[in-house]
């Protein structure tokens, strides 16, 4: 299948006209022996490829340009399938953008199109070039957050605290992960991930309840997220608890029950978030609308959970805005590689700062993927990469330090 790809790389070393020319050169014969297209620009300082050509021949071709190393941070931001050439079979052509005008070049790479009836300006692959030649380059990661400059060190910020098994354990117990800024070094919150008592998943948990009792359930286990959480938290920390949204709605009187035991637990409203699931929230939200005033008129807070990993979820932000979204790890995963997804989140991060609405990056693994989401302008994190969720407790934390 016809495949376009296009990526944006940087330049490692300091690049002579020599290695310019001599690279394109030995790219244009052998992208010509592969039929395929490559259109490079340079600007100095980065490099923005358009490859065209059999889907596995540019596959393979681009695992071999993210070797290289004459380039470094590879970020894929394109691809997609055509049932044309737009451009004909000329191997490979280099653009120096330092060295050509701005509309000159524009003009130059439209009258590469092959397709003479198809009107190029009007194309995505053509707008995309265009962006590049005007504006330079994708979502970098800004200069003091290259991840080579970072390492994780667990500090004397970090604090085990093994807490008393609560009595009602027999149900389940609780395991705990911090929610941190790491920046400044705060811990922003913690959040409460149910086990069963042997320790077991929420899924394996939830399936072992009768469905008819499962909010229930649900609401109630939550009298031991909280308990724990009064003995561990200091005053000016917040606790988050997961529900169903149907756990609220579909139980009366559940606003107060939960009222209740956060004063049971010594603890005030305001230090308590209630994650619901963005994709039960579409479906339900007439339903959860009441439960939704009841829980601002009590003071306590609210997040969409695994945000991006729903539809329509536009639609849903305009009925209602929560104080915190939190970011689905499928948006997540390998954002310092993905274009695509890095375009998303640069409009969900302007979004939230527009709004006042806080914004967590969930599941970060990767020193990388921090770094990234970092210099765009996200300040909150949860993942293995800063602390594990540690069962009655909290584990260690690793706090990113700059090491150049
Ligand atoms: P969630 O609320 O999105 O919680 C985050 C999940 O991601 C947790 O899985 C956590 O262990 C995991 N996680 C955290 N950091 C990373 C990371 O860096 N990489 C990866 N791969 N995973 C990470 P867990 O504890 O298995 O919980 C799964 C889901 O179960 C939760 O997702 C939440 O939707 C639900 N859940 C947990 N406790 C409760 C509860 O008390 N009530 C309800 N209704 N749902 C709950
Ligand atoms: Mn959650
Ligand atoms: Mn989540």
């Amino acid at each position: 299948m016809l495949t376009t790809l296009i990526y944006q790389s940087q330049l490692s070393a300091e690049c002579s006209d020599d290695f310019l020319r001599i690279l394109s050169r030995e790219a244009c014969e052998k992208n010509r022996s592969m039929q395929v297209t490559g259109i490079l620009l340079f600007n100095g300082t980065e490099f923005f490829q358009v490859l065209e050509g059999e889907e596995n021949v540019v596959d393979t071709l681009f695992s071999h340009i993210c070797e290289d190393l004459h380039h470094t941070d590879v970020v894929e931001l394109m691809r997609d399938y055509s049932a044309y050439r737009r451009f004909s079979d000329i191997g490979m052509t280099l653009f120096d953008l330092q060295k050509i005008d701005a509309n000159v070049l524009t003009d130059e790479i439209r009258h590469m199109n092959q397709v003479q009836n198809r009107d190029l300006p009007d194309d995505r692959v053509f707008r995309f070039i265009k962006r590049f030649i005007t504006q330079g380059g994708w979502y970098r990661s800004s200069e003091g957050f290259k991840s080579s400059q970072w390492k994780m060190v667990s500090n004397e910020h970090s604090r085990k605290i093994t807490l008393p098994s609560s009595g009602q354990t027999s149900l389940c117990t609780f395991a705990f992960q911090p929610i941190v800024e790491p920046i400044s070094g705060q811990i922003s919150s913690f959040e409460a991930l149910i086990r069963s008592p042997a320790g077991k998943s929420p899924e394996e948990l939830f399936a072992s309840i009768p469905p008819e009792s499962l909010y229930s359930f649900d609401l109630e286990t939550k009298a031991v997220a909280l308990q724990q959480a009064g003995l561990m938290l200091r005053t000016d920390e917040k606790i988050a608890i997961n529900l169903f949204p149907g756990s609220l709605y579909s139980i009366p009187g559940s606003v107060t029950l939960l009222v209740e035991q956060i004063r049971q637990a010594n603890l005030r409203p305001d230090q308590v978030i209630i994650e619901v699931l963005e994709t039960e929230l579409i479906t339900r939200i007439d339903d959860f609308h009441h439960s939704l005033k009841e829980i601002r008129a009590a003071g306590i807070g609210i997040a969409i959970d695994d945000f991006g990993s729903g539809y329509s979820r536009l639609s849903l932000l305009s009925k209602f805005q929560p104080d915190k979204i939190k970011l689905d790890r499928a948006l997540i995963v390998d954002i310092h590689k993905n274009g695509i997804k890095q375009a998303m989140i640069a409009a969900i991060v302007k979004y939230c700062e527009d709004m006042g609405i806080k914004l967590v990056a969930e599941g970060v693994e990767k020193q990388e993927e921090w770094c990234w989401l970092q210099s765009i302008g996200i300040r909150l994190f949860q993942g293995y990469l800063f602390s594990r969720p540690c069962l009655n407790g909290i584990g260690e934390i690793h706090w990113p330090v700059r090491v150049s």
